[in-house]
């Protein structure tokens, strides 16, 4: 067998880290380990980019195009997606049809996407799930600067002596860079990290400083912050003076938050922390505020995007060496979104909707077509496929149904719509069961063209295995429905490197002082061949005459891409979200991600070890509105807003504030009955970036009243039983089902559920406490246990699904098995280092045997040891000893 070693990039967060995989093509294996060279990783990987050669099963992949619900080839697939498409056009016109594309797209396909709507079809219904990710510092980065540029590089976080992370758990959504930060404070320790979040979250493990603020008040905070700096003295005079305007309004409005008393008493905070906050601001020249979704799923997302700007611009330290303000993007490939017009109001390489650039791409796609006005963004989009304003819509690579604010309408609208198509690499998502026709798109581990990362670096995304199957690239699909469209000429692509060029050449077209002076200009690359394609390094933009090596931070010479060549402050005022707690709904809802899941969990919750750590959708709540609301921890909540309900499993957290819960995003209608927290989600957007409000929905929580608990885990895939809550997950040699509900279940449920399989009987049952046990075996080889209880107190998961691996259980084995009590040392517990696995009983008798250090916990299990997000976790364990 031939082992080939082939540079990539991750597939998951915009952190962007390289990869080297180890590839045996013949046997459809491979093996990952960061990329020593790459600069955004330096060799370091998280859980999910560790795991990423456990996604790459063919099993769940969608590998032939179908419609209606059959099979069908390309040639059929293609010409009916373009018949639909221009019979749509042609009878109601361009603006009836919609693409709703993804972060998760390469640069080229993305770019090949934006050209057919935009210039082809002549709509500019094209919008990307990076809308809910980061839109709102898009938004904010324009109107500050002019154009929408990350100013900074990570590097900058290992040469800040003040780090600021707003609104990010950066500990588990973006842990490499986390990781990168953590060794810097640990090698520095004058190093200062200031983590404000209404959540304490595992990020702040390093914090010097935490201020747990109000959700939505992140714009009096540093509003509070710019006076601070203006009566400190501390702002950059000769900077304002030379390089921008509007500084005073900016002060004016921000003085009406009041003193450092009143700015705490808004942000719900105790007044020193905020003072020693704006102290060290002040005093540290040296410093780098991240944010990240926190302040931009907000319908103030764009003016929190600019309260923190302003600071950076009041004292100059933007674009130098460990300073500037820093947008963490989520996705792998939002900023190449941004970078080719993914967004329905933005052209191609930063252009915008006026008439000297809608010139300069019509001229330059030959593009008479071309739309005039930006199209709808996504909240919108999918209203106006609900009201049929939108009669035909292409979704790619991504799962509104479950992602979207609002999801209940959005599944509605899509039932109601005439022509859904949807492009996937995984055979079954929410999305995809709506769909008319579907389209097998390549994966990640097939995938060949380029990312952008949140610091602007270009990296490649190389393919470790030819097509499965009769997959296509989006690219190929794309184009091949263009020519079925009548646009051949435009779209004669044969390979991404022809894209990347067109692409580069537009971002150098008439990109000059005297035309249209742009950021985004990779013109150096706008005649590679497909061999320096093939070889291209990681770079960051601009990669032009100027800047043939790239540049790693603009603006430090004061230029910027406003008309006048200065940075605007831009002056904003606290506003609170639009649907208040009130007696019906009394919570805020925050949402988020784990460690461990990607998105909708199509590709993480693939790999077993991914789906240990936090296995069910679960809800944080402080402990005293736990009693309020009559909750037991890992009992299950009914959570309901306006607009939709869910289940969850109850954690109770006192790193939650009062008043407020917490869920993570991931859940789906594929995985659970009733976990998809996207129902749940108010529809409110911000004015300016049209991001939709993630962090802050009013709901109501109350006890979900089972009358029994249970669970499956089963060597095969089972038909869901009834039940009212339900979770399926995949775990190692065995599937999983999380089961409660109403009415009355006994061990003829359990014997019904598992009718598919065969195997020999063992049961237990004890009706009085209505605790009943079953399990088939095979040739001594467990098939299926099934257990149900009257309350939660179950056998742990962990160490039954552990004998799924065994070839044999013995007969001490099944009378454990059946009791589920693991025998002594066996039950490892859940899982708290997803790389290793290594689970919390096996740390805790470590921490009994005398280790009393993360360092020792690493040396002995090796737990912590790799992408390191677990020590958050093992630190807490030893803290509880
Ligand atoms: Fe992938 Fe993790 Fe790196 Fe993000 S931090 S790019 S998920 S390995």
């Amino acid at each position: 067998m031939t082992l080939q070693t082939i540079q990539t990039t991750c597939a998951y967060c915009g952190v962007g880290c390289g990869i080297n995989s180890s590839v045996q093509a013949d046997a459809h294996h491979a093996s990952v380990q960061g990329d020593q060279q790459h600069p955004s990783n330096f060799g370091r990987l998280c859980s999910k980019g560790t795991a990423l050669a456990d996604t790459i099963s063919l099993n769940e992949r969608l590998l032939v195009p179908e419609m209606n619900g059959h099979k069908t080839d390309w040639d059929t697939a293609l010409n009916a997606v373009a018949h639909g498409f221009a019979q749509t056009i042609a009878q109601y016109g361009p603006d009836a049809v919609a693409f709703y594309v993804s972060g998760q797209l390469l640069t080229e396909d993305y770019y090949v996407a934006n050209k057919l709507m935009k210039g082809f079809m002549g709509s500019g219904n094209i919008d990307t799930n990076s809308r809910l990710c980061m839109s709102s510092s898009v938004a904010g980065h324009k109107r500050a600067f002019g154009t929408d540029t990350v100013p900074g590089c990570y590097a900058d976080f290992e040469l800040a002596d003040l780090i600021v992370l707003v609104g990010s758990n950066t500990a588990w959504c973006h842990p490499v860079l986390f990781q990168r930060i953590k060794a810097h404070k640990e090698k520095n320790p004058q190093v200062k990290v200031v983590v404000i979040d209404p959540r304490k979250t595992q990020t702040c493990d390093i914090a010097d400083l935490h201020l747990p603020l109000k959700p939505g008040s992140d714009v009096s905070l540093f509003n509070g912050l710019l006076v601070a700096i203006a009566e400190a003295g501390k702002l950059d005079a000769d900077f304002i003076r030379n390089h921008t305007d509007n500084i005073t309004d900016a002060i004016n409005c921000a003085e009406i938050n009041g003193d450092i008393n009143s700015v705490a008493a808004t942000c719900d905070l105790n007044a020193e922390d905020v003072r020693e906050f704006y102290r060290l601001f002040c005093a540290t020249e040296k410093n780098i505020t991240l944010y990240s979704q926190g302040v931009n799923q907000s319908s103030a997302g764009t003016d929190k995007v600019n309260a923190i700007i302003n600071c950076h611009l009041a004292t100059g330290r933007i674009g130098k060496a460990g300073m500037g303000p820093f947008s963490m993007t989520g996705q792998p490939n939002a900023m190449g979104g941004r970078e080719v017009g993914g967004l329905a109001n933005t052209l191609a390489a930063h252009l915008e909707f006026n008439a000297t650039d809608l010139d300069i791409v019509r001229r330059f796609w030959r593009a008479p077509n071309l739309t005039e006005a930006p199209g709808l963004s996504a909240v919108d989009m999918f209203d106006a496929v609900k009201t049929g304003r939108i009669k035909a819509i292409w979704i790619m690579a991504t799962n509104p149904v479950v992602s979207m604010p609002d999801a209940d309408n959005v599944k509605a609208a899509l039932e109601a719509c005439p022509l859904v198509v949807v492009s996937d690499c995984v055979a079954d998502t929410d999305t995809l069961r709506l769909a008319h026709i579907k389209l097998p798109a390549t994966g990640w581990s097939e995938k060949d063209g380029t990312v952008t990362n949140s610091e602007r670096r270009i990296s490649r995304q190389r393919a470790l295995f030819a097509k499965s199957g009769e997959a296509q690239h989006d690219w190929w699909i794309i184009s091949e429905v263009a020519r079925r469209m009548g646009f051949a000429e435009a779209f004669p692509y044969q390979h991404p490197s022809e894209i990347f060029a067109e692409h580069a050449a537009l971002s150098g077209f008439e990109n000059n002082a005297t035309q249209r002076l742009r950021d985004f200009d990779i013109s150096k690359f706008a005649h590679i061949e497909r061999a320096a394609y093939d070889a291209l390094l990681p770079v960051q933009w601009p990669v032009n005459a100027e800047y043939p090596e790239g540049r790693a931070r603009f603006f430090a010479d004061g230029l910027f891409f406003t008309p006048s060549r200065k940075a605007r402050f831009i002056p904003v005022r606290q506003r609170w979200p639009k649907h208040k707690t009130c007696a019906e709904y009394p919570l805020v809802l925050n949402t988020g991600r784990i460690r461990d899941q990607w998105h909708t969990m199509t590709r993480t919750a693939l790999a077993a070890q991914l789906n240990q750590h936090i296995d069910e959708a679960y809800v944080d709540i402080h402990p005293q509105d736990a009693q309020q609301y009559a909750l037991q921890d890992n009992a299950i909540a009914h959570i309901n807003s306006r607009w939709g309900k869910m289940l969850a499993r109850v954690k109770i957290s006192a790193n939650q504030r009062r008043g407020e819960i917490f869920v993570p995003m991931h859940w789906t209608g594929v995985l659970s009955r009733a976990g998809r927290m996207g129902a749940l989600v108010n529809p409110v957007i911000d004015p300016d970036s049209k991001q939709p409000e993630s962090k802050h929905t009013p709901v109501h929580i109350k006890a979900y009243h089972a009358n029994w608990y249970g669970f499956i885990l089963s060597r095969e895939p089972l038909p869901w039983p009834e039940a009212e809550y339900l979770i399926s997950i995949k775990g190692k040699d065995f599937y999983r089902y999380e089961l409660a509900g109403s009415g009355q279940k006994n061990l003829a449920d359990l014997q019904h559920w598992l009718n598919g399989c065969t195997g020999d009987s063992i049961s237990y049952e004890d009706a009085s406490l209505g605790m009943y046990r079953y399990a088939l075996l095979h040739n001594g080889r467990l098939i299926a246990v099934a257990m149900l209880s009257r309350d939660t107190n179950l056998p742990q998961r962990q160490w039954l699904g552990s004998l799924f691996n065994k070839s044999e259980i013995d007969s001490r084995g099944r009378a454990a098995l059946l009791s589920g009590l693991a025998p002594a040392g066996e039950d490892i517990g859940r899982i708290v280092c997803a790389c290793f696995s290594v689970g919390e009983n096996s740390i805790k008798n470590a921490i009994k045997g005398g280790c009393c250090s993360t360092a020792q916990i690493g040396a002995q299990l090796k737990a912590g040891t790799n992408c390191g997000s677990c020590i958050p976790e093992i630190k807490q364990l030893l803290g509880a000893k």
